[in-house]
């Protein structure tokens, strides 16, 4: 008689996506030394994969694969496992709570797109449906916060404005969705480093210290063209400063039709807006054969924050 199929553990799976920043304007260094921030964010369609498995009380653990996956912590210096610990702790759960996780890695690591972020964000969301916590991604907010900066956007995702060290998100009023060609350098940047190079070129800080107005008209009205036109980031001199190419880079997306380019976050990743689908796709393809980057791939926006899958 054949075995009967016993139940394995209880899984889930969760997919939390990278974000790009449509503005990233920095104000000057707090007495904390950290930098105020006003960005934009905008989340797009490449996505960390984490599946979630119930383990032995006490028991928190992690493997990676995929993009860089081999240059990253395994322990409590990985994002998505101080998540997992942090959600059981402040439960008060962390003696009665275990967790397996696993993830497959898509977003490149130190690469100005919030990766770890969103491996975090997702290992929250996951631990809170495996434990029963009923916790939802709004309500995991101000947890996500403690985190990291980047951690609440990832939990929301869409396209949003961020306050603060970028982790005070409030959703965007937006119409349209936008096509993105992204290309990637073979090796990433730090983000404390860029900031350190931001404070060395003496920076003049954005006045006044705000969004474009024109941008968030852009985002209202859907108007691609306008939004490529405003596309702003305030470390990209000191990112070009560190990695010199990616000047080269971003005027060869120009070239090659973009209708905007801008570098996400504290870098390398240039993002490159395009006028449509075909236009994104053909970006990509000319900006590989540029020689310029490691690789380029195809997006889309707004998308969801970490949703179970
Ligand atoms: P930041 O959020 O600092 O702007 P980033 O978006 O450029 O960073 P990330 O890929 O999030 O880049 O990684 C930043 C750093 O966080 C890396 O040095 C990495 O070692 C560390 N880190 C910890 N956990 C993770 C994780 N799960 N995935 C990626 N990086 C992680």
């Amino acid at each position: 008689m054949a075995e009967p199929i016993l139940p394995g553990p209880p899984t889930v799976h969760v997919r939390a996506p990278a974000k790009i920043n449509l503005t990233l304007r920095v104000g000057p260094a707090r007495r904390d030394g950290f930098h105020p921030l006003a960005t934009v964010y905008q989340a797009v369609s490449l996505y960390e994969e984490l599946t979630a498995t119930l383990a032995e009380p006490g028991v928190f653990e992690l493997v990676t694969t995929g993009e860089g996956s081999e240059t990253l912590p395994t322990d409590d210096q990985n994002l998505a496992l101080r998540a997992a610990r942090k959600l059981a702790t402040d439960a008060g759960l962390i003696d009665q709570v275990g967790v397996s996780m696993m993830i497959k890695k898509s977003i490149p690591v130190a690469a100005g797109l919030a990766g770890g972020s969103a491996d975090a964000a997702a290992a929250l969301l996951a631990c809170a449906t495996l434990w029963d916590l009923e916790l939802g991604p709004q309500a995991l907010q101000p947890m996500a916060a403690r985190l990291g900066s980047d951690v609440p956007f990832a939990l929301i995702g869409g396209t949003a404005v961020g306050s603060g060290r970028g982790e005070s998100v409030v959703p965007a009023l937006g119409r349209g969705h936008y096509y993105w060609a992204l290309a990637f350098a073979d090796r990433g940047l730090s983000t404390p480093a860029v900031y350190n190079r931001y404070d060395e070129l003496g920076p003049t800080p954005p006045v006044p210290f705000e969004v474009p107005a024109e941008l968030m008209n852009a985002l209202r009205s859907g108007d691609a063209e306008q939004l490529g036109r405003h596309l702003i980031n305030d470390l990209e001199a000191p990112a070009i400063d560190l990695m010199p190419e990616l000047k080269e880079l971003l005027q060869v997306g120009r070239d090659l039709g973009a209708i905007g380019a801008v570098i996400s976050g504290s870098g390398p990743t240039c993002a490159f807006l395009a006028g449509d689908e075909r236009s994104a796709i053909d970006l990509t393809v000319g900006l590989s054969a540029s020689g310029l980057c490691r690789s380029t791939r195809y997006v889309g926006g707004p998308v969801p924050g970490a949703r179970l899958i």
